[in-house]
């Protein structure tokens, strides 16, 4: 192990740390991983702030409390927003404590989350695309798909999925935030801070905060509680939450080899080279490969992360001729957990302190970013007097039903993966062996069901047919430039965004008008082939993607929020457009 090369931050290599890593094994966290770090990560500087220089305590009106990827994506969305807050992170790094390499898929709508706050480029140029995934029992291939096949990947700019270790998305977070920063300061990002205390007073709360050079108060009109699977809000909020945990173990290789495996998603159900558990192997940036490998139930974690267990068990995958270096080893567990409510008095809980699910299907991190998304133009509207208090509500109504969702989809596969009752264990061999040979027992192999825009199907804000996620689809500026919806969402800010379709009568643009005059919403006018426009502000869809997209098939409008949901559609300009946007802004 002394050899091993190590990734950095910046995508360079540099010497590795010793074979420690694997003497130092504890299950640390909600998914217990090896302390010590394969990879060499960057460090942020602690900067005495002004509570600590002044003694005072300061009130704030959004602190988010966790720099992983659910609280840098929302502080980088208040950022991009120019609106105040303060970010506090125990530690002066990203990646968990050790934990750096956990997440690795990224799904398209993160991906387009991210292109709207100014990172989509480097984690595109970083990562690696794929879209093929291949499942395999024994040596048979029981399932396969390709995402770029299917169309609903289709009409957006962002692909299907981009491999990428977590801790690269959450650098490239921050260095996107201090961009943000120099040109107008928003965010104040507090490393080395750990909260400590919590005091729910009247319509705000008390943060006690530590650091290496002494202890502060601030307070703070709302609480982001982002500190991850253990966080200790839970217990000051008295939470209540279902929580469950298996007695299912993983140890995770990332390695690199000499002879590249293909750049698809392979699964195995019973690997016959893993004596019939599962393995899981992606490609990942800096040519390393996750390979995931179940472990038998209650496996100890210091014993199935030793080096020379490690290279054994990857030779029997490889073969005795494997030539690769191993980038770091982490052993794991999972539980399922989800809270009741997302929100407590001032505090909000997002990413995985609202819910924790199993790594099948990369639903955790890709519901934080998208958590974030959520709760990032709300808070903005709010603070900023343009939406009531009563549209942070509309964050639990939301974001609960996707946790719920996601924490029942993983669960199911969980289950599948290792079952638990002789009916589960009777109902997968059912399956693998109708897989084999019938196209429709495909269906039932579960190794993972991958992330995708929850819907809010019971959101009071959006109309019953809508609350879906809009693709970020192309057009074109009548100036024969290319933009996306997400030029749109940018230029409108934390306004809801009114897409006009077609030519209008001239009673309807005047209603238009006053409509963006009044309220905050922009409009923009879409047009087909043929058609003229009528305002200034309009793109050119001749491809009818942008219409498409919005299921807008023979309305004359729809309503897009910041986050690239689908408040609603419609075809006449009486009060229905006005309903809606009152629902969208909890303005009714
Ligand atoms: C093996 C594995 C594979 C996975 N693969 C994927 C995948 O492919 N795709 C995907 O989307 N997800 C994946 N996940 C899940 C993903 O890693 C998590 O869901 C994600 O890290 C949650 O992010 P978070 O920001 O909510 O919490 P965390 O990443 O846990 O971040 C919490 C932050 O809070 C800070 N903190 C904690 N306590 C305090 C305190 N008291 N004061 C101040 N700061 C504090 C910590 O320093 C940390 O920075 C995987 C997980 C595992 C285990």
């Amino acid at each position: 192990m002394a050899n091993a090369s190590t990734a950095t931050i910046t995508g360079s290599t540099t010497p590795a740390h010793s074979g420690s890593q694997f003497a130092q094994v504890a299950f640390t966290n909600g998914y217990e991983f090896t302390q010590g770090s394969g990879y060499v990560l960057p460090e942020y500087p602690f900067v005495p702030p002004p509570e600590l220089q002044q003694g005072q305590v300061g009130r704030h009106p959004i602190v988010i409390v966790g720099g992983g990827i659910t609280g840098l994506t929302l502080a980088c969305s208040l950022a991009a927003r120019g609106v105040k807050a303060v970010l506090l992170d125990e530690d002066n790094t990203v990646g968990v404590k050790g934990a750096s390499s956990r997440g690795i898929c990224y799904t398209q709508k993160s991906l387009e989350i991210f292109h709207r706050l100014g990172v989509f480029e480097r984690i595109a140029q970083k990562g690696i695309e794929w879209s093929v995934g291949r499942t395999f029992a024994g040596d048979d291939e029981v399932f396969s798909f390709d995402l770029k096949a299917q169309g609903h990947a289709r009409l957006s700019q962002q692909p299907a999925f981009i491999n990428i270790q977590q801790f690269y998305i959450e650098g490239f977070l921050v260095e996107r935030i201090a961009e943000l920063n120099a040109s107008q300061p928003s965010v104040d990002m507090r490393w080395q801070s750990r909260v400590t205390g919590f005091e729910q007073c009247d319509g705000f709360a008390r943060l006690q905060v530590n650091t290496p050079q002494g202890d502060y108060a601030l307070e703070a009109n709302y609480v982001m509680d982002a500190t991850g699977s253990h966080t200790p809000f839970h217990a000051w909020c008295q939470a209540t939450m279902d929580s469950r945990r298996g007695d299912d173990r993983w140890c995770i290789a990332d390695v690199r080899f000499r002879n590249r495996p293909p750049v698809e998603r392979h699964t195995w159900i019973e690997a016959p080279f893993n004596e019939g558990r599962a393995v899981w192997q992606h490609l990942m940036a800096d040519e390393v490969w996750r390979i995931d490998y179940q472990m038998e139930p209650h496996a100890d974690p210091a014993y199935v992360s030793r080096e020379d267990v490690v290279r054994e068990r990857l030779k029997r995958q490889f073969g005795d001729d494997l030539d690769c270096e191993i980038v770091w080893v982490g052993p794991y567990a999972y539980k399922s957990q989800c809270l009741h409510r997302l929100r407590i008095g001032s505090v909000f809980f997002m990413g995985d302190t609202a819910k924790v699910v199993s790594p099948f299907g990369a639903r955790g991190g890709n519901t934080g970013i998208s958590d974030a998304d959520n709760l990032a133009w709300k808070l903005a509207a709010v603070v900023r007097g343009q939406a009531p208090e009563q549209l942070l509500q509309t964050y639990d109504d939301e974001r609960l039903q996707a946790a719920q969702e996601n924490v029942m989809v993983t669960h199911r596969t969980a289950r599948f993966l290792r079952p638990g009752t002789p009916q589960e264990s009777l109902f997968r061999r059912a399956s693998i062996s109708l897989a084999k040979r019938h196209p429709f027992g495909r269906l039932l192999v579960n190794t993972g069901r991958m992330a995708v825009a929850n819907a809010y199907t019971r959101s009071p804000a959006c109309a019953p047919s809508a609350g879906v996620s809009v693709q970020n689809v192309g057009f074109q500026w009548s100036k024969a430039s290319r933009g996306c919806l997400n030029d749109l969402l940018n230029w409108s800010g934390e306004h809801l965004l009114l897409l006009v379709f077609g030519p209008q009568t001239p009673d309807a643009l005047q209603r238009i008008r006053s409509l963006t005059r009044h309220a905050p919403v922009r409009a923009v006018q879409v047009l087909a082939k043929g058609e003229q426009p009528q305002v200034r502000e309009h793109v050119l869809d001749h491809s009818g993607h942008l219409r498409q997209a919005c299921q807008a098939e023979g309305q004359r409008w729809a309503l897009v929020r910041p986050d690239g949901y689908l408040s609603g559609t419609g075809q006449d300009w009486g009060a229905g457009v006005v309903r809606l946007l009152e629902r969208a802004l909890a303005l009714a």
